[in-house]
């Protein structure tokens, strides 16, 4: 599904329309410079340079202009960036007015970013107002933290009365990175302790124990941790104190200080680029070189500390604009780790990451530690969550699927018919079949292969233009024909076979199938389904260790039909289906999984 992912940052809004599934980007929208001279920038080239300043108008005339380009039917939920979640949200969540309200008190704890984050929501549900729209939180994949490494050493009534502990940030990328690296890996984060290192104009790094996040570097806000663009980073509480009794900073002063003129910018005096540092450092600069070094030390100890917290570690991901590009700095941190089992490979450290080559990876084949680069993609992970919990909701709602077994039988011609039964005879219900119009006939007949025959195969009426049996894998072997497996209707080049009845005798040319399992819907069950007439799908059946998936399951949709998936006897058999039984189509990323292309006609 299309997802239109916000990102209202506090100095730019980034927004894209993502397809969840296969991670396209449809559209691209940036919005620069809030507070002066904005510039509203489409990934079409159109750019506007609007009057008006400050999120919400920014957004009041951005966000129109996108649904244009793009058609609003397109989209099919919004996924919002949601820095802070406190402790609140440990996962992604519906926007309800009082999710809304939640959000909004937690401005205190980000007072930069959850009012932003918030006039993104509200002048989205203005604008789409019938579609879901759903917060990914920054703090959510941190939630697991233990009690120890999230608790700051103060009292605990100043520490409950202003909810001060580590929350941590960055989750959404610590999460995609460990993740896409155990994927590279191919093995399952359950079963990796990664140390994923963002670097980006905002650091952090956090111990990923077998998939939970149990240690990072940012805390109660996004100040504390690794040295980065303009933020300082850890630094001694005891220097503020000093700076306050001697320096006269106000709380306004500090939070300048801190946040916009220290790490890079402070150390290089050069501005905050790592790009531009690495530059001046090359031509001799003491202060740019100071800065890389202080910049790659604070790293390396802090992975020295995460592998010390987890008891050992598999991985070590560097991710964010200078994780992913910058080669010297990946070398200045990862050298001389080989006592933790991580041993550098230069020759390997020199490649591009784009998006056909998205992991990196620079250790040693030998080496028991894996370094690796890999692409982080926050906006995906944004729109993929907001998938998952949209169709989550749906899945819900999805009604279970009846399933029946279909007995060996044969569709008739009335020409055969009264071959077979005499002259004007005429099928009899016996009992009806629950696709509307159907039935089961009194009337059998007795099918002849070469090497055995089966009495009492079943008419099913009313008749039809072709002949038709449908036979199970087992009735074939047993009959000693090789039936295709075809879906019903399409008997060209099948194998025939002898049809008895009790007037005559018939030798049929072709027409004898192996039912392809099949679910009958009505249009209005495809749509709940996510799914198209001739899509092959995945389905479950049953539930717990007795459950069993039937792949390469056909959709059949038509305003006649009645839900059921139809199997034959030796399906029905294998998966111990008795009276009752229902199916459910197996979702991935919460849609249908379609196995294959919808099938050429
Ligand atoms: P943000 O945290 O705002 O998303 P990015 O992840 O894009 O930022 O990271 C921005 C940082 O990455 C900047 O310091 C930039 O200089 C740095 N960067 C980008 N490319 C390179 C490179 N090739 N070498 C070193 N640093 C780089």
């Amino acid at each position: 599904m299309n997802i239109l992912v916000i990102n209202c940052g506090s100095s730019s809004i980034k927004s894209e329309i993502i397809h969840s599934l296969t991670g396209n980007r449809e559209l691209v929208m940036r919005v620069e410079r809030i507070q002066k001279n904005p510039v509203i920038k489409f990934g079409d080239g159109e750019t506007i340079t609007p009057e008006v300043t400050g999120h919400e108008a920014l957004l009041d005339l951005a966000l129109p202009k996108l649904l244009e380009k793009q058609g609003a039917g397109g989209i099919a939920a919004v996924g919002h960036r949601v820095v802070h979640g406190g402790t609140e949200f440990d996962e992604a969540a519906d926007i309800s007015t009082e999710v809304e309200e939640k959000i909004a008190a937690l401005s205190t704890l980000a007072p930069l970013h959850n009012p932003a984050n918030l006039s993104g929501i509200r002048l989205a549900k203005k604008h789409l107002p019938n579609v879901p729209h759903v917060a990914v939180f920054d703090t959510a994949f941190h939630s697991t933290l233990p009690r120890r490494a999230k608790t700051y050493a103060l009292p605990k009534e100043l520490r409950e009365k202003y909810a001060m502990q580590r929350y941590g940030f960055h989750g959404t990328s610590h999460d995609y990175v460990s993740r896409k690296a155990a994927e590279y890996l191919n093995k399952s984060v359950e079963e990796l302790r990664i140390i994923t290192c963002h670097l980006g104009n905002g650091c952090s790094i956090a111990a990923v124990e077998y998939g939970r996040s149990v240690e990072t570097s940012m805390g109660m806000t996004p100040l504390e941790g690794l040295v980065m663009g303009t933020r300082s980073g850890d630094i001694d509480p005891g220097l503020l104190i000093h700076l306050m009794k001697n320096d006269d900073l106000s709380p306004e002063g500090l939070d300048q200080l801190l946040n916009k003129e220290s790490g890079l910018k402070g150390l290089s005096g050069q501005g905050n680029d790592m790009r531009d540092i690495i530059e001046k450092a090359a031509q001799g600069d003491d202060d740019c070189r100071l800065a890389i070094q202080v910049f790659a030390h604070r790293v390396r100890k802090y992975i020295g500390a995460y592998a010390a917290v987890m008891g050992g570690v598999d991985a070590i991901v560097f991710t964010g604009g200078i994780g992913e590009n910058s080669q010297m700095i990946r070398h200045r941190i990862s050298q001389r780790l080989d006592f933790l089992g991580a041993i550098l490979n230069e020759d390997k450290n020199h490649f591009r990451l784009d998006d056909e080559h998205p992991v990196g990876e620079f250790s040693w084949n030998h080496s028991r530690v894996k370094l690796l680069a890999v692409r982080t993609d926050e906006q995906l992970s944004i729109a993929r969550q907001t998938a998952a919990l949209v169709n989550k909701k749906k899945v819900n709602q999805i009604p279970p699927i009846p399933v029946a077994i279909s007995a060996r039988h044969m569709h008739i011609t009335q020409a055969t018919l009264e071959q077979l039964f005499g002259e004007g005879y005429q099928l009899t219900e016996r009992k009806p079949l629950s696709q509307p119009g159907q039935f089961a006939a009194n009337e059998t007949v007795t099918i002849v292969g070469p090497k055995n025959q089966i009495e009492r195969v079943r008419i099913l009426g009313p008749v039809r233009p072709k002949n038709q049996i449908e036979i199970s894998r087992t009735d074939e072997f047993f009959l000693g024909i090789d039936a295709p497996i075809r879906e019903s209707g399409k008997v060209e080049n099948s194998p025939g076979c002898i049809v008895i009845g009790p007037k005559g005798k018939i030798q049929l040319t072709d027409g004898v199938i192996c039912a392809w399992r099949h679910i009958h819907m009505t249009p209005d069950d495809a749509e709940i389904f996510g799914v198209k007439d001739r899509d092959i799908v995945d389905v479950k059946i049953g539930t717990g260790d007795r459950a069993l998936t039937f792949g390469n399951v056909l959709i059949r949709v038509s305003p006649k039909y009645k839900l059921e998936m139809h199997i034959d006897t030796d399906e029905g058999n294998a998966a111990e289906i008795s009276r009752g039984a229902t199916g459910a189509l197996v979702l991935s990323d919460g849609e249908a999984h379609l196995t294959k292309k919808k099938l050429k006609r």
